[in-house]
């Protein structure tokens, strides 16, 4: 029980990646904040399978993190709730896909809003907790895209390079308070946001979805499969961890050799 007194607050955590990584930490005995888009009943029947499973206390917020203020309560109500957020894990994304000269402006400003800034507004708000109590763990979720461009992705890319830039930023900031703060860049995971883009990537290089899978999604990773989204949760965790207390400011890939190329 390696979090028990702690508690994690993930972004994004009613799907994909974040669900797995709130399940793992809960696994681990901690105590979860989730937030992610939906209404009561949804995040309740998410927060009683969790609990159902691991004996832990959930609470969730569906603060949109595309508005600085809902981030801000969230963050607030959970230390109001727990005592403190140890541990935050920024996770909350979205995709589009479409060649730059088309890409709908109000497309573009919510992808850098909710990969980016969103990421900002947790951190600077759960920062004066974590220096007080001398102890923090932030880990954004960013992507093989924060390392290297695709085409058609100019929101993401861009997004995801800046939450690196961040990431060591506030490492740098923090790195005598007991805070680290690191980047973790997935491949592709098999997760809803995956699936998603297929109809869009089809018409945007006109191909077949299965052409798809194979020559967009896997033709990137050496290794020819997904990342699985539980491979990406024991990576969190170990950052979540005390052995993990000299990594920081790191960008660590889980891209099945994609960015080694
Ligand atoms: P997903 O679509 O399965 O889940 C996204 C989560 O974000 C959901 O809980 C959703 O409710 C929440 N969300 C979306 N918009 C929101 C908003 N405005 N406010 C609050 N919550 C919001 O996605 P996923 O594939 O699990 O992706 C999770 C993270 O991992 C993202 O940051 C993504 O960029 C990153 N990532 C995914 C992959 C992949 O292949 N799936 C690869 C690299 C990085």
């Amino acid at each position: 029980m390696i979090f028990k007194n702690k508690t994690a607050l993930i972004t994004g955590s009613t799907s994909g990646i974040g669900l797995a990584i709130a399940n793992d930490f809960a696994a681990k005995g901690a105590n979860l904040v989730i937030n992610g888009l939906g209404n009561k009943a949804e995040l309740d029947k998410i927060c009683e399978q969790i609990i159902a499973k691991h004996s832990i206390t959930c609470i969730h917020s569906n603060a949109d993190m595309l508005v600085p203020e809902e981030i801000r309560n969230m963050i607030v109500e959970g230390t109001k709730y727990f005592g403190s957020i140890d541990i935050l894990v920024n996770n909350a994304g979205i995709q589009f896909v479409s060649p730059i000269d088309e890409f709908p402006e109000e497309k573009f400003n919510s992808i850098i809003a909710i990969n980016l800034v969103a990421s900002f507004h947790t951190i600077k708000s759960a920062l004066p907790k974590m220096k007080e109590r001398g102890w923090g763990r932030i880990i954004n979720i960013a992507s093989a895209h924060a390392l290297i461009a695709s085409p058609y992705k100019s929101a993401y890319v861009a997004a995801k390079h800046g939450l690196v830039g961040l990431t060591k930023t506030v490492a740098l900031e923090v790195a005598t308070n007991g805070i680290t703060c690191n980047a973790i860049c997935p491949g592709y995971v098999w997760t809803p946001l995956v699936e998603k883009q297929i109809p869009d990537t089809m018409k945007a290089r006109h191909l077949t979805k299965q052409q798809v899978i194979d020559t967009v999604f896997l033709a990137a990773q050496p290794t020819k499969k997904f990342v699985l989204m539980d491979d990406v949760a024991a990576l969190a965790s170990y950052l979540a961890s005390e052995s993990a207390s000299s990594i920081t400011g790191s960008s660590i890939s889980i891209d099945g050799g994609w960015t080694a190329q």
